[in-house]
């Protein structure tokens, strides 16, 4: 999935720290990524794309007098902030491009890159210090007083500079379930999101829910479909959606007939194991659940090749 980084070490811990030259230096504007155009596709912009990169030493590190003298007398009003960081390599989100040299080399990607950029490591980076840019960009101003909020300088929070109401990073907790009525899976299309592709059952967590009380709640809304047997499996954060992945496995309580809820869904059907292409994504919760269940229940045989009807509603590839 997305965040197994191998042997990598995933750093969220709230470190002030100065930037090196090869620190990724993300800037988003809505669901675009500025991205570096390369002959083999797109990278991340790192600091050695900004006119600041003169500034750096042989080394690739800026001292903290030159960070607060020229670069901020440069830029007086840029919101620069470390995220996260892997390994030694931090993620910095900035709040302008103006910072980024116009040299042609630079565009505006769609975030749907993020589902298949290479090393997924970095993807997983770029889309976690993506989240933190939306946050702070959704929290200029205080919600209970309307004064001006800015990070804090103890831990990962925006703090109202009139009333000091703290606001921390939006994680919506979001279940995805594996509805299972002997050897078929359900599978259904949403009508409202931009994912028009095959996917589990999944809604957020309602407040005062348990994440069981949601798989009931969402399994029958969407469906009709009453469970049992409500068992966890993973989870996952899901930073492109600001969402945090809960997987469950259920079985059908009763009859398996479905009633789509036609305000929230395209379609929803079961399939059996054959009819799921092999090669489906492994980067979300939802996907590798629905390998696991063509994997457990595919017939030796040989495979049937009716999945080649709905292979373009799959997400197909890594
Ligand atoms: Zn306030």
């Amino acid at each position: 999935m997305i965040q197994d980084i191998g042997s990598k070490q995933y750093r969220c811990d709230f470190e002030k720290k100065y930037p090196k030259h090869d620190d990724i230096l993300i800037y988003a504007r809505g669901r675009d990524f500025l991205m570096k155009r390369t002959k083999e596709g797109y990278e991340f912009t790192t600091f050695a794309d900004t006119y600041i990169n003169e500034l750096f030493d042989e080394n690739g590190n800026i001292t903290s007098e030159v960070w607060k003298g020229s670069v901020r007398s440069r830029y007086p009003h840029m919101g620069i902030y470390r995220t996260i960081a892997i390994d030694s390599q931090g993620y910095y989100i900035v709040d302008t491009d103006e910072i980024f040299k116009a040299d042609g080399s630079l565009e505006y990607v769609g975030n749907e890159i993020l589902r298949h950029y290479k090393p997924v490591y970095m993807s997983f980076g770029a889309a976690t210090a993506a989240q933190i840019a939306r946050w702070h960009e959704g929290n200029r101003y205080c919600g209970r007083c309307g004064g001006k909020m800015v990070p804090s300088d103890r831990e990962r929070a925006m703090v109202c500079t009139k009333c000091q109401n703290m606001v921390f990073p939006k994680i919506c907790p979001a279940v995805t379930i594996s509805v299972i009525h002997e050897d078929r899976l359900l599978l259904v299309r949403n009508r409202n999101s931009a994912f028009k592709k095959y996917a589990q059952v999944a809604g957020y967590v309602e407040i005062g829910e348990t994440f069981e009380d949601t798989v009931r709640r969402e399994a029958y809304e969407e469906t009709g479909l009453m469970l049992k047997n409500i068992t966890y499996y993973k989870n996952q954060p899901w930073a492109m959606t600001d969402a945090h992945m809960i997987g469950f496995v259920a079985e059908v309580e009763g009859r398996p007939d479905i009633k789509v809820q036609r305000e929230e869904l395209l379609e929803a059907r079961w399939f059996c194991a054959d009819e799921i292409p092999p090669d489906i994504a492994d980067r979300s919760l939802t996907y590798e659940m629905i390998r696991n269940f063509r994997d457990k229940y595919i017939k030796k045989t040989g495979e049937s090749k009716r999945y080649k009807e709905f292979y373009n509603l799959f997400d197909i590839g890594t």
